[in-house]
């Protein structure tokens, strides 16, 4: 059976030519299911084929938690995705002027990040197209505001998953209407993947997850750093930033102690002033969000604030992401490392861009 989100525009003309219905019914249907609105309460649809094609065509993602936080602007799920209810979270994020969804592109991630607590799980399977389809489309059922921007920055590595996550892109450009700059795909370095993007025609942009300027200390924390250095990987990233004006951010989550000094930032302004990416380096600060298998601590205020002011000095410029979510365990597979157990806060917090 086709799901409603893995089905392709053919798959549902062809289902509807089955049940004899007329033509255009196709298009309005097609419509429909990428409208803000869940099929149910279509009503341009008669209401016994919305039922028919309800139960034609099932939902992926079954609701395991929903947490809003006490503000009312960020909303997390926890889902069992498909047969096997592989365990999958989104993040709705709104703010006045936009309302970002964060997405899951796997269920786990094989990519072991000392810091991440879904690193620290591991892979449980790659997620289908529909399923991250699935998740953009459900959140926007649920928000007040249209949804802005998607970013791949749940659970999961989504170069690692490239031919479902791409085809997920396409859909939300394409049929859900974001424009592709409103589509920031996150990876922690996966070069080949990087060279892939640059040679597709859609101008998403991209994040490239960097934590630390020496490749000894990425490598502690990013085992990947190992297959891919960083001068591969800011080469790699120079390449899709060159692609039709393309634009890139590096994340860096500041880690007290371990790479949040004057000089490590310093060397990271070194490494990105000489970075060659069209209209230059851009730095997202992320204070880490503490994580029950890393014993790490955030960065306090003034440290970030130094440490900001050390790359502008540089000529880079740096943005300290703000915390959200606090008191829902929104941030990387923290519900899931809960066992599914909303509840008291553990002062970690989901990233707005
Ligand atoms: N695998 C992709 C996308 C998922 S994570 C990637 O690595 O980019 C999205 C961002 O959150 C990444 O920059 C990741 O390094 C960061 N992140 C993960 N765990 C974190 C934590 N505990 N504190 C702060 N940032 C974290």
């Amino acid at each position: 059976m086709t799901s409603r989100y893995g089905a392709s525009r053919a798959d549902v003309e062809a289902l509807l030519a089955e049940w004899g219905e007329p033509r255009y019914r196709a298009e309005q249907v097609w419509e429909a299911l990428y409208r803000p609105v869940p099929l149910e309460e279509a009503t341009a649809l008669p209401r016994a084929l919305r039922e028919r094609l309800a139960e034609a065509l099932p939902l992926e993602l079954l609701s395991v938690v929903e947490a809003t936080a006490a503000d009312g602007l960020t909303t997390k799920w926890l889902w069992g995705a498909g047969p096997d209810a592989a365990q999958v979270e989104t993040v709705l994020m709104r703010s006045r002027d936009r309302a970002s969804v964060c997405v899951s592109s796997q269920a786990g991630c094989a990519m072991a990040c000392s810091f991440c607590a879904t690193g620290q799980a591991g892979l449980e399977r790659h997620l289908t197209s529909g399923e991250i389809v699935e998740q953009v489309i459900r959140a926007a059922h649920a928000s007040p505001q249209r949804v802005s921007n998607v970013v791949y920055m749940g659970m999961g590595e989504p170069l690692a998953n490239y031919d479902a996550v791409w085809e997920s892109v396409e859909r939300l450009h394409g049929d859900f209407g974001l424009s592709a700059r409103r589509i920031t795909i996150s990876t922690v370095g996966v070069v080949p993947g990087m060279r892939r993007l640059a040679t597709e025609a859609l101008p998403v942009t991209l994040a490239v997850s960097l934590h630390a300027a020496d490749d000894d200390l990425r490598t502690s924390l990013v085992p990947l750093n190992h297959r891919y250095p960083i001068a591969d990987v800011l080469d790699a990233a120079a390449e899709v930033a060159g692609a039709r004006g393309r634009r890139v951010t590096f994340e860096y989550a500041c880690i007290a102690g371990v790479n949040d000094g004057v000089d490590q930032a310093q060397a990271l302004g070194r490494l990105l002033t000489a970075w060659p990416g069209a209209g230059g380096a851009h730095v997202n600060l992320i204070p880490l969000n503490p994580t029950a298998g890393y014993g790490g601590h955030a960065t306090d205020r003034n440290r970030l604030r130094d440490f900001a002011a050390a790359l502008a000095a540089r000529g880079v410029n740096a943005t300290v992401r703000r915390t959200r979510g606090v008191d829902i365990d929104a941030a990387c597979g923290q519900l899931r490392a809960r066992g599914a157990i909303p509840g008291e806060a553990t002062g970690s917090a989901t990233m707005v861009p």
